[in-house]
C-alpha cells in the first residue's frame, strides 16, 4: 500500500515539478501542488517590495483595520477553514477550531489593539548628556519571508503574519508542502479582508522553494520547523547578513513532584504527549517523576491513555501522523526503548484498526536516558515515563538534552514550581499546565540551545519585526561641542574634572 502522502509526479522535461498529495487518516487523494521555482519567488519578492513603502506609510490605524477585519471574517467562515485544515491533516475539527483559528483571531485582534501602543515613539531623558534627548523608533524591516511546517499549518504561517504586517512589513509566505492548502487558507484570508496587492503574497512549495526565498533577498526571514533545516536557514542569513528567527524542535521534558495533584498531572501528560498525535514542537516528550509517586501517576496516566478515541471521523481525540516519514521514526524511537529494557504500558503500534498513518497513543516505563526516546525528538504520540530519586535528580535530566524549547512541572508549591522552572534549560516553561505558552499571546515565545534563536509573540516577538532606531537629539544649539575639534590641553583638564566630579566622589556616582 502507497503509504506517502507527499509524492514526487513525473514531469516532462521543462515542466514545474509537481507533488501528489493524499489524506494521511484516508489515504484518498487530495490533489497535487505545483512548485514554485525561484522566478515565481523572486517575482512575489519584488511585489512585496514595491508594496511596502505605501504600507508602511499607511499607519497602524489602518493597518490595523485590515486585521480586524481578517478576525470578523475569520469568526464568520470559522467552519469552512477548520474543514479544510482537518481534511488536509487529519486532525479532530474541535481540536482545530481551538489550537488554530481561536488563537488565530486572538492574535489578530491582540495586534490590531495593541501594537499602535507597544511600537509607539518613546522619549527617554538621558541620565548624562543633558543637553540631548533620545527618541527611540521601531521602524518596519522591510519584506519579510515566512517558512512554516505542516503540524499547525494554519495558525504558524497566520501568526508571524499578522506580527510582520502590523508592523509595516510586506510578507512572502512559503508554507509546508504537506499542507499547503492550509496556507492557501491564510492568502483566502488576507484577500477577503482587501489588504492591498503585493502588501502580503503565497509561493507554494518544498524546500526547493524554501531554499529560493533565503535567496530573494527579503530583510528577514521568520522560519519555523526542524533544528536540521533551521540550521540551514541560519547558515544562508548568516551568509548575507539577514536577521532569522528560527522555532525549531523540542523534547519537552515534564516534572511531577512528590508533592503534584497527581489527577491533574497525569490527565496533562496525556493531553501534552497525544494532542495533535504528539506532532506539536511543545509536546510532552520525556516525563520525570519522583519515585514516591511514581505507580500512582503512572496508573492514571495508562488509565486517561486508554480512554482516547483514535479515529478519523465524527468525533475522537487523537488523529494519524501526518507524514510516514515521522510515523517511521515513532516505530523507531519505541523499537529501540523496548530493545534496551522499557516496558510497553499502553499501544506501542500502529493501529490496525485504521488505514491511514494512525499510531496507537504509546506509554512506556523503565526508559533511561541512552534510549533515543528520551534524547531525540520524536514528535508523535509517545509517552516515556521515567523514575527519579528526587527533583534535582529531574532536572538534571531535564537538562541533559540539546533541545530547550518548552517545559512543564507539577507541584501544589507554586513558588517552588516557578524556581524549578527557572532550573530548566528551556525557553520557556510553564507550572501546573503543559503546551499553553504560545496561546498565551503576551508569552514571548521560543527556545534555548538547539530550539531556536529569536521570539515571537508578545512585544519582543513584535519588536523582532522591526528594527530599533535611536535618534539622539541636541537640544541646545550653540557654535560647538565640548568634545568637537580643535583637541586641547584645556578641555583635558576640563574632561578630568567631569571624571573626578561624577565617578570620583560618592554623591557624583549616585547621581550618575
Ligand atoms: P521542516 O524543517 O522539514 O520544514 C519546515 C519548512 O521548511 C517547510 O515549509 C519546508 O518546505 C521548508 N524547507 C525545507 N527545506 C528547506 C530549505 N533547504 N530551505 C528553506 N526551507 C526549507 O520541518 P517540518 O517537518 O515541516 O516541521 C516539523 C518540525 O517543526 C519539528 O521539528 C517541530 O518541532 C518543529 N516546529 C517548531 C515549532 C516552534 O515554534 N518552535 C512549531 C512547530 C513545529
Amino acid at each position: 500500500m502507497a503509504m506517502a502522502v507527499v509524492e514526487e509526479v513525473e514531469c516532462a522535461p521543462g515542466q514545474r515539478r509537481r507533488l501528489r498529495l493524499s489524506n494521511p487518516a484516508t489515504l484518498e487523494p487530495l490533489g497535487e501542488l505545483e512548485i514554485d521555482g525561484a522566478e515565481q519567488v523572486r517575482a512575489a519578492v519584488d511585489r512585496a517590495r514595491k508594496a511596502q513603502a505605501e504600507w508602511s506609510a499607511a499607519g497602524f490605524a489602518e493597518r490595523a483595520h485590515y486585521l480586524e477585519r481578517a478576525a470578523r471574517l475569520l469568526v464568520a467562515r470559522a467552519d469552512e477553514f477548520v474543514a479544510r485544515i482537518a481534511a488536509e491533516t487529519g486532525k479532530p475539527r474541535s481540536e482545530a477550531l481551538a489550537t488554530e483559528i481561536l488563537t488565530g483571531c486572538d492574535s489578530l485582534q491582540f495586534y490590531a489593539k495593541r501594537a499602535r501602543h507597544i511600537l509607539a515613539d518613546r522619549t527617554i531623558p538621558l541620565h548624562l548628556l543633558k543637553t540631548k534627548k533620545l527618541r527611540i523608533s521601531h521602524r518596519p524591516l522591510g519584506v519579510v519571508g515566512i517558512i512554516t511546517p505542516w503540524n499547525f499549518p494554519f495558525i504558524l504561517a497566520l501568526n508571524p503574519t499578522v506580527q510582520a504586517l502590523i508592523a509595516g512589513n510586506t510578507v512572502v509566505l512559503k508554507p509546508s508542502e504537506v499542507t499547503p492548502g492550509s496556507g492557501q487558507l491564510v492568502a483566502d484570508l488576507w484577500a477577503a479582508a482587501g489588504l492591498p496587492a503585493g502588501v502580503f503574497n503565497l509561493v507554494q512549495g518544498d524546500g526547493e522553494t524554501g531554499a529560493a526565498l533565503l535567496e530573494a533577498g527579503a530583510d528577514k526571514i521568520s522560519f519555523t520547523g526542524s533544528v536540521a533545516t533551521g540550521r540551514r536557514v541560519a547558515e544562508i542569513c548568516g551568509r548575507q547578513l539577514v536577521p532569522c528567527t528560527l522555532e525549531l524542535g523540542g523534547k519537552d521534558p515534564m516534572i511531577v513532584c512528590a508533592d503534584a495533584d497527581l489527577e491533574r498531572a497525569a490527565r496533562g501528560a496525556v493531553y501534552g504527549a497525544f494532542s495533535n498525535a504528539g506532532q506539536v514542537c511543545t509536546s510532552t516528550e520525556r516525563v520525570y517523576v519522583v519515585d514516591a509517586v511514581a505507580d500512582e501517576f503512572t496508573r492514571r496516566v495508562v488509565e486517561h491513555t486508554s480512554e482516547l478515541r483514535q479515529g478519523a471521523e465524527g468525533e475522537f481525540d487523537v488523529g494519524p501522523m501526518i507524514r510516514p516519514e515521522q510515523l517511521a521514526i515513532v516505530e523507531e524511537h519505541v523499537r529501540d526503548a523496548v530493545a534496551k529494557g522499557a516496558r510497553v504500558l499502553a499501544g506501542g503500534r500502529r493501529n490496525p484498526a485504521h488505514k491511514g498513518l494512525f499510531y496507537e497513543p504509546t506509554v512506556l516505563d523503565d526508559v533511561t536516558h541512552d534510549m533515543k526516546i528520551m534524547r531525540e525528538e520524536t514528535f508523535g504520540p509517545v509517552l516515556p515515563i521515567m523514575r527519579v530519586r528526587d527533583e534535582d535528580e529531574a532536572i538534571a535530566y531535564a537538562n541533559d538534552s540539546p533541545y530547550g524549547l518548552n517545559a512543564n512541572v507539577w507541584t501544589r508549591d507554586r513558588r517552588r514550581g516557578t524556581q524549578l522552572a527557572k532550573a530548566i534549560e528551556s525557553g520557556c516553561a510553564v507550572v501546573n499546565d503543559c503546551m499553553i505558552t504560545y496561546g498565551v499571546t503576551e508569552a514571548p515565545f521560543g527556545g534555548v540551545k538547539q530550539s531556536g534563536i529569536g521570539r515571537v509573540n508578545g512585544e519582543q516577538g513584535l519588536l523582532g519585526m522591526c528594527h530599533t532606531k535611536s535618534i539622539v537629539i541636541d537640544r541646545v544649539g550653540g557654535r560647538s561641542e565640548l568634545l568637537w575639534f580643535p583637541h586641547s590641553a584645556r578641555k583635558a583638564s576640563w574632561v578630568k574634572r567631569a571624571l573626578r566630579l561624577i565617578w570620583g566622589t560618592s554623591l557624583g556616582r549616585w547621581l550618575a
